[in-house]
């Protein structure tokens, strides 16, 4: 197996609350099969979820060698999720699509006041859905934007709100409240609590999250609480009754998580994890294998790299499988070189 590590300066650099993103890194994976055949596969972590890191992908790499067995790739540890998932890509060991038709997504709107003007061009494009960031400044400052925000919606148009985990329970309360009566599809992680930080506080912050999703009629979502295997099968124990943001980038094993979502019936929200086309091809893959309700798919993001042959499908008001099947994970590996 080879593998190249890459560092990759974000077109636009990306404001959460998490705080600025303006580079992107992660390895890439080249592994020749026993007929010739090359496979490709993107570890790109997001160590703020709770990951593992870039660095300890890239030690895993070098210890793993250039000739790799079977038996050694099997048993990569589960804490190394990101790389499980690009090594179950690059083994050619990705879902079968049956149903290859576009699928809506969601545009990506900046925090702040920025999201007005942003809305009305992706508008304007044919976006329905939009994904606004919140839980970047002021709570009183974004919430008092909301109604500008709801206002610019195109008919039939819905929000979803991204806190990525910033608010307290007041804070969250005080949205949720107000997002009751508009168009808010949903909320997107209004708290969250990293594994490290402890089993009481996490303990807390999903009593938080449950007790938030009973309370206000607006659904939740799950995304940095959903990031791994792991938590994915805890919330579907707790009965999650609310939405969950899977980037299979980071799921260790996509089949069998997502087949245990869907038996539970669950709704699913397929998102990008800011990956290269490699991992983005792959990501969509799972998603367009998904057999529940198609919600819009959270890759209306990019272009977000500079060079063209890095990034995946456009950001458009649709997904099309052709594009999905275009992306030439070879170019991407050359570019690395
Ligand atoms: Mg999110």
């Amino acid at each position: 197996m080879a593998y190249r590590r890459y560092h990759l300066a974000l077109r636009q650099p990306l404001r959460t609350a998490h705080g600025r993103w303006t580079h992107r890194e992660g390895v890439w994976l080249r592994l020749e099969r026993a007929d010739g055949a090359a496979g490709y596969g993107e570890a790109a972590p997001i160590p703020w979820f709770g990951t593992e890191t870039a660095d300890d992908i890239e030690a895993a790499c070098a210890a793993l060698g250039r000739e790799t067995t079977d038996e050694q790739l099997d048993v990569v540890p589960a804490r190394l999720g990101c790389l499980r998932q690009a090594l179950t890509n690059a083994r050619g060991r990705g879902p079968a699509v049956t149903v290859k038709s576009a699928w809506p997504a969601a545009g990506l709107l900046p925090a702040g006041r920025p999201a007005l003007q942003e809305m009305e061009a992706k508008a304007e494009a044919g976006f329905r859905v939009f994904k606004w960031k919140v839980g970047a400044g002021p709570a009183a400052d974004e919430l008092a934007l909301l109604d500008d925000v709801c206002a610019g919606l195109p008919d039939g148009g819905r929000l979803r709100l991204d806190a990525n985990g910033a608010w307290d329970r007041r804070t969250a309360e005080r949205w949720l409240e107000r997002c009751a009566e508009r168009p808010v599809e949903f909320v997107e992680q209004p708290a969250f609590a990293q594994p490290a930080a402890g089993a009481a506080l996490l303990r807390q912050v999903e009593d938080l999250l449950m007790g938030l999703a009973r309370d206000y009629p607006t659904p939740l979502a799950l995304d940095e609480a959903a990031a791994g295997e792991g938590s994915v099968r805890r919330w579907l124990e707790r009965g999650w009754p609310g939405i969950y943001v899977i980037k299979p980038a980071l799921l260790g094993e996509p089949a069998a998580v997502l087949s245990a979502l869907a038996a539970a019936g669950a709704r699913v929200v397929f998102s990008s994890a800011l990956e290269t086309a490699i991992g983005a091809r792959a990501s969509l893959t799972w998603a367009f294998s998904w057999p529940g309700q198609r919600l819009a798919l959270g890759f209306g993001v990019g272009p977000l790299f500079e060079r063209a042959e890095l990034n995946g499908p456009a950001a458009a008001p649709f997904v099309y499988w052709d594009a999905v099947e275009a992306i030439n994970p070879e170019a991407v590996w050359n570019a690395g070189s």
